[in-house]
């Protein structure tokens, strides 16, 4: 690669604030094993064809069970005589889900980085992140319905107030009169497996939809393997496109430290099988 060209190109790119895109200049792509996904979600009609199929789907489904007292999309409301008296409310994670980060994505390709708390805590300060195309429509729409809409996302507690800025200034539902942003360590036993935070949820409002881009959006689903997971999602399939709404993201997730572990498992286990030595 031509080295002058390349650092004009990130000089170029990182001086466009948020608007980071791997295709804005001429230089050769770098060599990044997230590249793909990237230029993908950045490019791609079929990306924004599938968020907007999501959010088109979920309006049109929203009259039943604002209809339906009985209806929950929570796995853990089971007592109807508890649940059908609450109102109703809205879970959605925030990123990749109703912000978009692959401009962050594309700075750490740029800039020969890797994921790092640091980076991804300034990019959340800068409260610059697009929307997912369709999700602002979605929730005002739901807003307007009567729905609280709660935010529940794994972004720390110090980023919080930049997120609720950004938020806020693209037309989401951020509400004054009570704190509907439940960020990773905002109360002591608010960890990123997202239960304790779904839960309290689940105590005061009926949960008629839910919206992420990986399963413990929806489930717990950190300690399982990869059949494990594709069982879940026959096992709930009823739910995808009526209760739960899932938004695509090819560039991070629970699934690649999953697959990752497995394949390291696999590996390890046939160091130590001595048929293979
Ligand atoms: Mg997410």
């Amino acid at each position: 690669m031509n080295r002058f060209i390349y650092l004009f190109a990130l000089i170029f790119i990182t001086s466009c604030g948020s608007s980071q895109s791997l295709t804005d200049n001429d230089a050769p792509l770098p060599d990044d094993p997230s590249l793909q996904a990237t230029l993908w979600v950045q490019n791609s009609a079929e990306y924004k064809a599938l968020n907007i199929q999501a959010y088109e789907t979920a309006e049109r489904m929203l009259s039943l069970p604002l209809e339906d007292s009985f209806w929950t999309a929570s796995v853990n409301q089971k007592d109807e005589s508890v649940y059908r008296k609450l109102p109703p409310a809205i879970i959605m994670d925030i990123d990749e889900t109703v912000l978009d980060n692959s401009p962050f994505q594309a700075r750490m390709i740029l800039e020969n980085k890797s994921y790092n708390s640091d980076d991804w805590n300034a990019w959340c300060m800068e409260a610059n992140a697009e929307a997912v195309p369709g999700a602002v429509e979605f929730a005002q729409y739901a807003h307007e319905q009567g729905v609280t809409i709660f935010y529940l996302s794994n972004r720390s507690y110090e980023v919080e107030e930049a997120t609720r800025k950004n938020l806020k200034e693209l037309g989401f539902p951020v509400s004054t009169s009570m704190d509907n942003i439940l960020t990773n360590g905002e109360q002591p036993n608010w960890t990123s497996s997202k239960v304790n935070r779904r839960k309290m949820v689940e105590d005061s409002y009926r949960v008629i939809m839910l919206f992420g881009d990986d399963l413990n959006d929806f489930f717990p689903a950190k300690e399982i393997s990869q059949a494990e997971r594709d069982n879940k999602i026959r096992e709930y399939s009823a739910n995808f496109g009526r209760k739960w709404f899932i938004l695509p993201n090819p560039i991070y997730g629970s699934w690649d430290s999953v697959m990752r572990s497995e394949m390291e498992n696999e590996n390890s286990n046939a160091g130590l099988d001595p048929a293979k030595n």
